[in-house]
């Protein structure tokens, strides 16, 4: 069995611009948000399920191994997802600032056993001593039963992306930091790969710059992976294309609209990414065949590889439908005034002036 919190990246050296890792607190604490929002009957933080065929989140592990809980064992369980329910369950991934510290701090402890500081004095991660206890009963219960089909998951998506973030990362942060004309960020990124992330199946965090992305989420698998770290990643860099935004809107009196700029990151990492996933066949026939092995869900309909037959390879965004939730508008202006500056026809200023001008 691999060991708890160790970098994901070990298997396969360092990888450029990303530092990615299947951690052991955050994948128990992401599968306890999971478990504690079902519990709650939220909807689930992870749309995976949503297909309806695999309705528990812990199907895929849990219903065999459950049973073989000791009821010591399914008491610590059970009392953690409890807490959850009652102190998480309705906080948001994304916008808790209480969440968003536990993730960051869970995360730099993965490679300790505990987070007391009981065996080691810098194993002690300061967490309230009720949630410190919570969590270490709950880890003896998911190291031996889930983390290592968690894990082996985790892996498995990294093994499947790195090779292209190994041939294409570098060049990618060149083109996105350009386009938004700005810096990529000098340390790498990291990235923190869990079965379950939110809604989305993947989010990010500022100041540190962290992304959190699921390992089985359909929308997440094959050439969709890269897109994905890099559509995530550009929520760190994007504030020039946001406050280009503002200050537009602000000029010419106009509402500021809040989903603009997300829109404008998905159309743009997109079409940054899909000249080069058509010219790599060979990307997408390893991946295929490398998908074979996995265990991860592929029931959605959002699987990449749909379109793999005509060598096209489709954006995020508008596979997964986003522009018809809203977004329609922009499309249009995107199409219209950005893809021009993509190509280098306009400048910058140029383009953010028509689409505001325009709405
Ligand atoms: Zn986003």
């Amino acid at each position: 069995m691999l060991s708890a919190g160790t970098q994901a990246d070990a298997l396969h050296g360092p990888l450029p611009v990303f530092e990615l890792h299947s951690g052991f607190w955050l994948n128990l604490h992401h599968t306890l948000y999971q478990e504690a929002r079902q519990q709650r009957g939220a909807p689930p933080a992870s749309s995976t399920w949503k297909a309806g065929k695999s309705a528990k989140p812990t199907l895929q592990t849990a219903p065999a191994v459950k049973t073989s809980l000791t009821a010591t064992e399914q008491r610590a369980w059970d009392d953690a997802v409890s807490y959850y329910a009652a102190n998480y369950a309705d906080k948001d991934l994304l916008f808790s600032t209480e969440l968003i510290l536990l993730k960051n701090q869970l995360g730099d402890f993965e490679i300790c056993n505990e987070l007391s500081g009981t065996k080691k004095k810098t194993c002690d991660a300061g967490l309230p001593p009720k949630l410190t206890h919570i969590l270490e009963a709950a880890a003896t219960v998911y190291r031996a039963q889930y983390w290592p089909s968690d894990d082996r998951a985790n892996r498995a998506w990294v093994k499947r992306v790195a090779p292209l973030v190994t041939e294409q990362g570098v060049g990618l942060s060149h083109r996105l930091a350009d386009i938004y004309q700005t810096r990529w960020p000098t340390e790498k990124i990291r990235v923190d790969v869990v079965r379950f992330a939110n809604s989305a199946g993947a989010y990010t965090t500022l100041d540190p710059l962290r992304v959190t992305i699921s390992s089985i989420d359909p929308r997440n698998q094959d050439a969709a992976a890269l897109e994905i770290l890099f559509h995530e990643a550009s929520h760190g860099i994007a504030q020039p294309v946001e406050q280009a935004i503002i200050r537009e809107c602000r000029q010419r009196e106009k509402p500021i609209p809040r989903d603009l700029w997300h829109a404008l990151i998905f159309y743009t990492t997109g079409e940054v990414i899909k000249p080069i996933m058509d010219a790599e066949p060979d990307a997408k026939r390893d991946t295929s065949q490398d998908g074979a092995n996995t265990t991860s869900a592929r029931g959605g309909n959002a699987d990449p590889r749909a379109n793999s037959q005509n060598q096209q390879y489709t954006p995020y965004a508008k596979r997964e439908g986003l522009y018809q939730r809203g977004w329609e508008s922009y499309l249009q202006l995107l199409t219209l005034y950005w893809q021009p500056y993509l190509d280098g026809r306009v400048t910058f200023d140029n383009a953010i002036a028509h689409i505001v001008s325009a709405l």
